[in-house]
């Protein structure tokens, strides 16, 4: 089973997709996460996309699918999240194409709806744990008081450079201009399922669980 997490930024994309992978065997991949770690292993490519990440713009779908092609053809799963990716209708017919030619189908595009104003609350007070990257919030969902990660138990904790309000901005309306257009290719397509990311995330992943078991 393949399908995509489609939200604007700090939805909740990245946690339900950890979730899904600890519950279903299933592989993330995020591209968001694949080009942070081509910056920090000093690639080419990672030094070309760093500012336009820091700004909040998209990077080209070329370098995108590059990443998305390589992980599929090489990758064994029992299925593919998808997760902040695709972002334009390019990437949407390149990933088609990409699955077609693997003989995989796409069976659930799932939208997390969250409100704008909610959005900026959760992309400003995110940190991920350094080592397995497990996502933390300063309200909703802090850090361990003893300072170690609940998860693996390491004590480095990092904010993303773009997690502030100028770059959040920029990606929300990098959002509804590129990416929000899937919502209708998807529709057509009957492939769109939309969940309501305003739920706690327990709540979310129960809903995303009744999708993925109807799909
Ligand atoms: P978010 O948590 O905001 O959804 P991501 O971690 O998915 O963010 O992406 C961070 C940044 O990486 C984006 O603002 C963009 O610059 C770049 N990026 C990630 N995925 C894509 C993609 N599919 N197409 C273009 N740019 C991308
Ligand atoms: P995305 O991958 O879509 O950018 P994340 O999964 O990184 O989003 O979540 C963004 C922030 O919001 C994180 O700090 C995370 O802990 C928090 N968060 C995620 N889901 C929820 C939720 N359902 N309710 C409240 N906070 C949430
Ligand atoms: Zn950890």
């Amino acid at each position: 089973m393949n399908i995509i997490l489609l939200g604007p930024p700090g939805a909740g994309k990245g946690t339900q997709a950890r979730r899904l992978v600890d519950d279903r065997n299933m592989v993330q991949l995020s591209t968001g996460d694949m080009l942070r770690a081509a910056q920090s292993s000093g690639t080419e490519m990672g030094k070309r996309v760093a500012d336009v990440m820091a700004r909040g713009e998209l990077v080209t779908d070329e370098i995108v699918i590059g990443l998305i092609e390589e992980q599929i053809e090489t990758v064994d799963a029992a299925g593919f999240i998808f997760d902040g990716f695709p972002r334009t209708l390019a990437q949407a017919d390149a990933l088609g194409e990409l699955l077609e030619k693997e003989g995989e189908t796409l069976d659930a595009v799932i939208e997390m709806k969250v409100d704008d104003e909610a959005l900026v609350a959760r992309v400003t007070g995110r940190s991920t744990c350094a080592n397995c990257g497990e996502v933390y919030h300063d309200e909703t969902k802090p850090q361990p008081a003893d300072g170690t990660c609940a998860k693996c138990g390491a004590s480095e904790f990092k904010r993303r450079p773009d997690d502030n309000e100028d770059s959040f901005r920029t990606r929300l309306l990098a959002y509804y201009r590129d990416t929000s257009p899937l919502i209708g290719y998807y529709y057509a397509k009957g492939q769109h399922v939309a969940v309501d990311g305003m739920a706690d995330i327990e709540a979310v992943s129960a809903e995303i669980k009744e999708v993925l078991d109807r799909a």
